[in-house]
């Protein structure tokens, strides 16, 4: 068995959405060796840092919370679809070719997942592709990037999928995976009334 990391690190200088100041990652040490007999840190940390889940109430008002999500919805059998040579955005004439069913949890890799800065000009799912997700029936979409989506005033792929069910990871990192099915582990923290978490995401082949 292979195991592959598919998260971003964390650390002050990493990537986030759209290089807001208080979303950076604060990480303080309150003892270390000099002062004590062990060393413990502090993190701040923004709900939506590097790899994370997003829980229906990011988009919809009274959705459900990160701790309430069914494990079982990210520890699961996915599929990777390859979109690398795509420059702008994912729609449904992208997917229609692709092999996708009923049930699956895909993976979009895109050009995102070649650079390691954040991009203004992200590849993300649209809302006819996201459509086409909800009319499959699939049970999750992941990106790597740090939204679904981008220049949609009215945040339509992200409230379509959240009302079909449909589980949203994104900040995913997928350079080295090749298209193809693999086992995900994406569990997030579970943390109380929270609209999303960090998560380490690890595919299994
Ligand atoms: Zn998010």
């Amino acid at each position: 068995m292979i195991i592959h990391d598919i998260s971003m690190s964390i650390h002050p200088d990493m990537p986030v959405y759209k290089n807001q100041k208080e979303k950076r990652p604060v990480l303080r040490f309150l003892q270390g060796f000099s002062t004590g007999e062990s060393c413990a840190s502090n993190l701040t940390l923004d709900t939506h840092t590097g790899t994370h889940v997003d829980a229906p109430l990011h988009m919809l008002p009274g959705g459900k919370t990160i701790d309430n999500l069914d494990l079982a919805r990210v520890i699961t059998r996915c599929k990777v679809l390859d979109f690398s040579f795509i420059q702008e955005k994912i729609t449904r004439r992208e997917l229609v070719v692709k092999n996708i069913e009923k049930g699956d949890f895909i993976l979009l890799k895109t050009r995102n997942s070649y650079t390691e800065q954040f991009e203004y000009d992200f590849v993300y799912l649209d809302k006819t592709g996201a459509a086409y997700f909800k009319e499959l029936a699939v049970t999750g979409v992941g990106i790597d990037a740090l939204g679904i989506e981008r220049n949609q005033p009215d945040h339509a792929t992200h409230k379509t999928l959240f009302q079909a069910g449909i589980v949203i990871l994104e900040g995913l990192r997928l350079k080295e995976i090749a298209e193809g099915s693999y086992f995900l582990f994406a569990a997030p923290l579970k943390i109380t009334g929270a609209e999303g978490a960090p998560t380490r995401a690890v595919l299994l082949q």
